[in-house]
């Protein structure tokens, strides 16, 4: 039996971020059932942090997470657009670039598309330019909270599946690949599964919902270099789009179709739509999906992460329901993942900005 202070079940963002912290305090053991972390969600999301998704906590979160996102992340301008539907919820995030202090203009069709030259004027009736929003190194991120968690004395083990979880006497004995684990604390970072591990556990689950988004990739025209295009994206129902390296496109019909938790797949229907709203708003003509793939956004019921021990079975640690924003929030979320595991303070500047750990405690959820 392998002993640690403290298991981490799932070797994603959410579970290697809060591990490289928690390894400042004792000897942390990561346990990843794929054969490298970061194989599902964290492997598949568009790497881009702003403020055009998410609630009031998830908006806060990103803004406290920005600073540090730098180190791993370059300034790269967000174009959100309006259809002359969508005005009203420009607005409203107008108001949330304002509340953040955000370095963003309000512009017009004219400029929108000045800076998005294939952007089709009639699907931009207007238009916010975020300047201070990021394209992160996602790779880089996952890279560097499990150096971290190695050189504080930690380990990531993958291929290692957890299939049994119990208690015995203050400690929780957990089974993966056949070895056994033993810990007093264990935190679930398994993302999708984050209620599969609670039933293991004998813990209530909390009604995580995957859900499914896809993304395609394609080439620009032959030889145009895309690379300073914006991320442009609708402000409701739409697209988004935006350049990988010179020549690639990325886009999504920002599909969020509920799933199992599994290796998710793109599907061709909604392959489909996504090249589809992409021609209808832009010029772009998209000769041939280059690649796609699908990935799991999960959350709670009510779309804000849930962060602390199980009412139930103190000792049982969620870190789950990180939804579409996972790595443009784990720096603050993975400090008050920290804290709430090892029963320390809030962080104080966390409170500050109007958190509480009420706001993401399974509590709030009757769990
Ligand atoms: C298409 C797409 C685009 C996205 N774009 C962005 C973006 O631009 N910016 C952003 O911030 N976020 C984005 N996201 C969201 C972000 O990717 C997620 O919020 C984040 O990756 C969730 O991390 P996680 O660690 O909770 O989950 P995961 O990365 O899924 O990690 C959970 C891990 O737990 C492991 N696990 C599960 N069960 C077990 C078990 N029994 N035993 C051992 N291990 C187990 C899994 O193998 C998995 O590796 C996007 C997501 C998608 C799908």
């Amino acid at each position: 039996m392998q002993r640690a202070d403290m298991l981490v079940i799932g070797g994603g963002i959410a579970g290697l971020s809060v591990a490289a912290r928690l390894a400042e305090h004792g000897r942390v053991v990561v346990l990843e059932g794929e054969t490298a972390p970061g194989y599902h969600a964290s492997g598949r999301s568009v790497a881009f942090a702003h403020y055009g998704l998410g609630n009031e906590p998830v908006r806060t979160l990103t803004a406290l997470s920005m600073n540090a996102l730098a180190a791993h992340g370059a300034v790269h301008p967000a174009l959100h657009i309006a259809s002359a539907e969508q005005v009203a919820e420009l607005e409203a995030l107008e108001d949330v670039h304002r509340q953040f202090g955000c370095d963003y203009t309000r512009v017009g069709s004219d400029e929108a598309c000045a800076l998005m030259p294939v952007l089709r004027p009639e699907a931009c009736a207007a238009a916010l330019i975020d300047h201070g929003s990021l394209k992160l190194d996602t790779n880089a991120m996952l890279q560097a909270h499990a150096a971290a968690l190695r050189m504080a004395g930690g380990e990531l083990i993958t291929g290692a599946q957890v299939n049994a979880i119990a208690r015995d006497g203050s400690n929780w004995r957990v089974e993966a690949a056949g070895k056994v684990y033993s810990a007093p604390l264990l935190v679930n970072a398994a993302g999708a599964w984050a209620d599969v591990i609670a039933r293991l556990a004998g813990v209530q689950p909390i009604g995580i919902e995957p859900r499914r988004r896809t993304v395609i990739s394609f080439a620009a025209s032959e030889g145009e270099d895309v690379s300073r295009w914006p991320f442009t994206k609708t402000v409701g129902e739409g697209f988004y789009l935006l350049p990988e390296g010179r020549g690639q496109l990325l886009a999504s019909s920002m599909d969020q179709t509920p799933s199992e938790p599994c290796d998710a797949a793109a599907e061709e229907l909604d392959i489909a739509i996504a090249a589809d709203r992409v021609e209808q708003a832009t010029t772009l003509p998209i000769r041939r999906i280059a690649h796609s793939w699908a990935g799991l956004r999960s959350f709670a019921p009510d779309e804000v992460p849930v962060i602390g021990h199980a009412a139930d079975l103190p000792g049982f640690v969620w870190c789950a329901g990180q939804g579409g924003a996972g790595f443009q929030t784990a720096p603050a979320l993975s400090r008050i993942a920290a804290a709430a595991a090892l029963g320390l303070p809030f962080p104080d500047d966390c409170a500050a900005a109007g958190l509480a750990p009420e706001m993401f405690s399974p509590a709030r959820l009757g769990a």
